[in-house]
């Protein structure tokens, strides 16, 4: 199947109305011969991008990725669209991959997927030489970057497609959203004469909810209570606490796996594919999960501890809600992570000056996690875009609150600091202010200061609140070396304080008391993408899920190649009821429709299903 046409070929084949952002520039560009570095955020839609421009030319197009495991589920869902699609990779029987070559040495191959070990392998490049190439794809192409945080030695290699395939388009894409890395791969990959395309790194279906740390177990449970049945990725720090997350989430009887690089080759494949092919599973992992990660209807990604950048927040956040829907990103962060991840810093065998770039990179996280405007502008910019207006999709925004004059309060906090002696962690600053009985204050003698027992108008976790935002406001500093004790930062900023020269607002967390009857933020965020949905829809659509389900077990593929969540809403809510009415839906092309199509409508035309129970609004009691 060769035809020209991008528009056509995006509507046929892949069911989609319209391109989306650069796509049809980029395809056009490549269409016509051009290569280029593609820079857009996870989910953007950068398969596209090369796919079609490879249906458009002539010869196979050959896709470079990192991961074998997801190649397989690409070329599956590029096969249920009717695209003749392999892979080539380390897992394939001789024979196999055999069969392959014949194929493409046919020229009945429109796209071939090879990992880049196998790509670089003797005698590889130049079996392709005798074959007519449309173009090559380097996907995850950041993994070239010693800076980034995928580094893979062997895409340094691909380097040498520029020079052996100077006629052919070249196109490195990648979601990394930091200016250093993309540099490093134009230069690694040679692609300074190509274009450079980048689209909008805002992810506006995503909405940002930051809390205060104050106990993460019982916050996570109370955050997923309301979204059990959904697709989730819940980040913690170290193997020790994925692994105690992940208890706690099945006790609370969610469908969890662990995943983390101390777990067996196969129990993390399993905890993979069950994430990948059933619904509702909520992996709890380190950052080893996740890239290349592209099932499209992960509804949530909560981080239970800070990560180590904005970069990796931002990357790990991204995972949520590639199909478009509603998303959720929650974190909780506290006083306490802060200093640990200082100490991480200073721990490495990193030469200083690497040091100190991490130390940037955190404070950057710091300036995010105490914003006191919307949390998109402040992540965007970091990216260098600037977003005119506040998002409203995030808790700032959503919950409003101009703060209130602490200046009383942020001077208690730095006396007690001072009478201290400039050496104590936020834990002990909270118990001295608030007249605490513990052993290290008997010890120390703390109950004598002037400072004791002076700060009972806040309770702990606004004090914790207020040191942790005067210490990224740079009030007062945390060394590393003195294990999270806390100093004066410079006088400039401190002195006015404390003689009242200044005042100080900011935000700080409601008393507990309160707190729990104001539990509508996380609620009011549900983003059950269902929702959308009028209640008879969703049934249908429940039905569509099953009947989906059924497909995709029967073919031993993910249920989304078949057809995604927003496809089967689109066919609930809108019920066609002819072959030629369902080719209109988003995501239905002409393979899917020709496969499909039938069972689909007589799924329809069947009569209502009877709820099983009554319906709720008559017979619930009032609350
Ligand atoms: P990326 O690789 O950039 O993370 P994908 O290429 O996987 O993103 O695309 C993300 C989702 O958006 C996929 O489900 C894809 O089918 C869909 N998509 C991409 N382009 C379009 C388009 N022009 N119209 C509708 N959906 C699209
Ligand atoms: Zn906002």
């Amino acid at each position: 199947m060769k035809v020209g046409d991008p528009a056509k070929v995006l509507q046929d084949v892949f069911g989609y109305g319209a391109f989306r952002g650069p796509q049809a520039e980029i395809v056009a560009h490549v269409v016509s011969g051009g290569s280029a570095l593609v820079l857009m955020p996870t989910g953007g839609g950068k398969s596209l991008c090369y796919q079609i421009p490879a249906l458009c030319r002539p010869g196979v197009g050959v896709v470079v990725s990192p991961l074998i495991a997801l190649m397989q589920d690409q070329v599956e869902g590029l096969r249920q669209a009717g695209v003749r699609a392999a892979a080539l990779n380390s897992s394939l029987e001789a024979g196999e991959a055999a069969a392959i070559w014949r194929t493409l040495e046919r020229g009945e191959l429109d796209l071939l997927y090879v990992s880049p070990e196998r790509l670089m392998s003797p005698g590889f490049l130049d079996r392709l030489e005798q074959l007519p190439l449309a173009l090559f794809a380097i996907d995850e192409a950041h993994c070239v970057s010693q800076w980034g945080h995928d580094f893979r030695p062997e895409y340094l290699q691909l380097a040498v497609l520029a020079e052996r395939f100077s006629a052919i388009p070249r196109l490195a894409l990648t979601a990394t959203a930091d200016p250093r890395t993309r540099e490093e791969i134009r230069e690694r990959l040679q692609l300074q004469q190509g274009r450079v395309f980048l689209a909008s790194f805002d992810r506006p279906n995503i909405r940002y909810l930051l809390r205060d740390k104050d106990e993460a177990r019982s916050q996570l449970l109370a955050f997923l209570a309301e979204r059990r049945g959904e697709a989730g990725i819940v980040y913690a720090r170290s193997r020790a606490r994925v692994d105690r997350f992940a208890a706690d989430l099945r006790a609370a009887g969610f469908d969890a796996v662990a995943y983390h690089a101390g777990l067996s080759a196969e129990a993390r494949s399993t905890a993979l594919n069950r994430f990948r092919r059933e619904a509702g599973v909520v992996v709890v992992a380190t950052i080893a999960f996740g890239m290349g990660i592209d099932k499209p209807d992960v509804r949530f990604v909560a981080h239970v501890d800070l990560p180590k950048s904005l970069e990796a927040y931002y990357q790990e956040t991204g995972r949520a809600g590639r199909d478009g829907l509603p998303a959720v990103a929650w974190m909780v962060h506290g006083a306490g992570d802060v200093p640990q991840l200082r100490r991480f810093i200073e721990d490495s065998d990193a030469a200083p000056a690497q040091k100190q770039i991490e130390h940037g990179k955190l404070n950057a996280l710091i300036g995010f996690s105490e914003a006191s405007a919307c949390r998109r502008q402040v992540l965007l910019k970091h990216f260098g875009e600037i977003l005119a207006e506040p998002c409203g999709n995030c808790d700032l925004c959503l919950e409003p609150d101009t703060g209130t004059d602490v200046t009383v309060a942020a001077r208690k906090a730095l006396s007690a600091v001072f009478r201290t002696g400039q050496r104590f962690g936020g834990a002990h600053l909270v118990d001295v202010l608030l007249g605490g009985d513990t052993a290290r204050i008997r010890e120390l003698g703390h109950g004598e200061l002037s400072v004791y027992g002076i700060g009972r108008e806040l309770e702990r976790g606004q004090w914790r609140s207020l040191i942790r935002q005067l210490v990224a406001k740079s009030y007062l500093l945390s060394d590393a070396e003195s294990r999270g004790g806390l100093r004066f930062g410079p006088d400039s900023l401190v002195k006015p304080l404390l003689k009242g020269e200044v005042s100080l607002a900011l935000r700080l967390p409601p008393p507990a008391k309160e707190r729990r009857q104001a539990t509508g933020g996380d609620r009011g965020a549900a983003a059950t993408a269902t929702l959308e949905l009028a209640e008879e829809g969703r049934e249908r659509f429940e039905v569509l899920r099953s009947w989906r389900l059924e497909q995709a077990r029967s073919q031993g593929v993910p249920p989304y190649v078949v057809f995604h969540d927003r496809t089967l809403m689109e066919i609930a809510s809108r019920q066609p009821t002819s072959l030629a009415e369902l080719g209109t839906v988003t995501g239905v092309g002409q393979a899917k429709l020709d496969r499909y199509g039938e069972s689909v409508l007589q799924l329809l035309a069947r009569p209502e299903p009877q709820p099983l129970r009554p319906s709720l609004g008559l017979c619930s009691p009032e609350p």
